[in-house]
This record gives structure tokens, sequence and C-alpha cells, in this order.
């Protein structure tokens, strides 16, 4: 059970002056139940391959399936195995448009065919998920909300189509430090309760660390690195700035503070992690 990519390559506007080549030969397989971060600088193809995990670009040559059916092809069994994705597109609040947070979130459970009860089950799960209060917003119209709630909206009418695969492309971006953390912790927890699969796309390596089992960097349309967030951290700093990713500034203390002669040991994601590390160095330092 899993998203599949064999040697997929990608190219915007083939046979023009314009023609950008996006994605090289991409190989990778993400299994159901990881919670995977891919993270990049901006133009990295990272927008590109995610966009081929629900069909919605077609890969120039190779092969993407979703739980071994090839989305690209053609029947019922493509049509089904797509289904199982659901992408929240960047800035996702853009393509709110109904009259009330109610009919927004319902609008693609109704696609579906779902009933009227369902529907609601699902509105109010939703809602749920995204920390909302239905009584509260469900007849209000999205846009008299805030950014961040807005963005909790076109969130949860993509939660609501009950994907087995969520993938959001950069869901924090814009938003003010307090938004970003409300959201991911939101989707990290819908993570842990439901164990859906979530794909999280982020240029903002500090921010999906600490929560991803895995992380894939992607650098000029290629995977650069792919494993632990904590074994990606243990390679050297110009190994990490030559796949394109930007070192988290914790990391950066805590060479430093190693290269000065501090026996700092371990890896350290977040600032809580890096303050455990050094007291623990200092600890040892001191009993020496
Ligand atoms: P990221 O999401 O990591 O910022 P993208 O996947 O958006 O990267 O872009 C990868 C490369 O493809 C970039 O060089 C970008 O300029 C190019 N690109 C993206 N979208 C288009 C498009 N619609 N037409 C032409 N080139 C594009
Ligand atoms: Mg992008």
């Amino acid at each position: 059970m899993s998203i599949v990519f064999k040697d997929v390559s990608y190219v915007y506007m083939p046979g023009t002056p314009f023609k950008q080549t996006a994605l090289k030969k991409i190989n990778f397989e993400i299994k159901k139940g990881e919670f995977v971060g891919i993270i990049g600088h901006t133009g990295s193809g990272k927008s590109t391959l995610v966009q081929h995990m629900n069909g919605l670009l077609k890969p120039s040559l190779g092969v993407v399936s979703v739980e071994d059916i090839d989305i690209n092809g053609k029947g019922d069994a493509a049509r089904v195995a797509k289904r199982k994705v659901g992408m929240v597109f960047q800035y996702p609040e853009h393509q709110l448009f109904e009259e009330t947070v109610y009919d927004d979130i319902a609008f693609g459970p109704r696609n579906i065919g779902l009933d009227a009860e369902e529907i609601e089950r699902r509105v109010r799960k939703a809602l749920d998920f995204v920390g909302l209060d239905f009584n509260m917003f469900s007849g209000r119209s999205p846009f008299q909300l805030s950014g961040g709630q807005m963005r909790r909206i076109a969130i949860a009418g993509v939660v609501a189509l009950e994907p087995e695969y969520l993938i959001l492309d950069e869901p924090s971006a814009g938003l003010d430090p307090r938004g970003r953390e409300t959201i991911l912790d939101e989707i990290f927890k819908l993570h842990n309760s439901t164990g859906v699969t979530v794909i999280l796309v982020s240029h903002n390596m500090e921010e999906v660390a600490r929560f991803v089992d895995r992380l894939i960097v992607m650098h000029s349309g290629e995977i650069s690195l792919d494993g632990e967030p904590r074994d990606i951290f243990r390679h050297s700093r110009d190994k990490l700035v030559q796949a394109g990713v930007d070192v988290p500034s914790v990391c950066t203390l805590l060479a430093e503070l190693r290269g000065r002669g501090l026996p700092v040991e371990d890896i350290a994601l977040t600032p809580e992690e890096a303050t455990a590390t050094i007291m623990a160095a200092m600890r040892r330092r001191d009993r020496c």
C-alpha cells in the first residue's frame, strides 16, 4: 500500500524556448501511514512532484502508481486510485467560493454523491479536526473569516473527503508564527489519530523536521537526500548546503559549540532539544 514513482521526469512547455525540466528521473515510494516532509528551495520541484500524486500533472516519462495502479491509466481503477489522494494546494483559501463555511466543506462530499446525513457528519468532523466550532462557524461566510481561519476551512474541505493520502503544499505559508504552529499541530494530530498518510511540503526545514518521520529533500528537480531527519542532520554542513538544505540554526549552534570544545554529542532539531543537549554536555564537562 503505497505511492510509487518510477523514473518520473517532467518537462514544462516541451518543444518551446521556455522548456523547463522540473523533475529528473525520480524514484521513491511513500508507504501508507508515513508522515513525510518534502523540503527544498523555491523552484526545486516540490509542487511539481506532489501534483503528480493525484494525476494533476502527468509524467513526461515514467509512471506514478497509487496502490499498484498507474493513476494515469484509463478506466475506473485509475479514477478510484486517484480519489485516495487528497491535495491541499498552496494558498487553498483562494479556492473558497461557497456562501457558507458548511457548503464549502460539503462541496467535495456532495460531488462524490454522499447523502445529506453523511455529508453533515463529515463537515462536523472536518471542522473539529481544524479546531473550529461547528455552531459558531458553519453558517458564516468564509470571506468574513481571518486568513488563518480561511486556510483551515480550505483544509477541512479536503479532509472531509477522507483521503487515505493527504498532501499539503506549504500549508503554513503566509500565516503568522502562531497560525503556522496551529496548522502544523492540527495536521500532526490528524495523522496520529487517524493514521492518514501525510505528505507535507515546505521550504522551511526547521518547521517540518520536528513533526515528520522522514524527509525528502528536493534539489534542482532531483531527490538529493531521503531519510529520517536525525540521520539527515548527521551529514556535514557542506554536504547539506550542497543538497539544498537550509541547516536549522540550532544545528549550527551545536556545531559551533562542539568546535569550541564543548562535548555536545547529540543532534537537536528544536530549541528545546538543543537546550537539553547543551545542559547534558555542560554537566559532563563539569564532572571531568
Ligand atoms: P517548488 O514548488 O519547489 O518551488 P516548482 O515545482 O513550482 O518548485 O517548480 C520547479 C521548476 O519548474 C521551477 O524551475 C519552475 O520555474 C518551473 N515551473 C513551475 N511551474 C511552471 C509552469 N507552470 N510553467 C513553466 N515552468 C514552471
Ligand atoms: Mg511550490
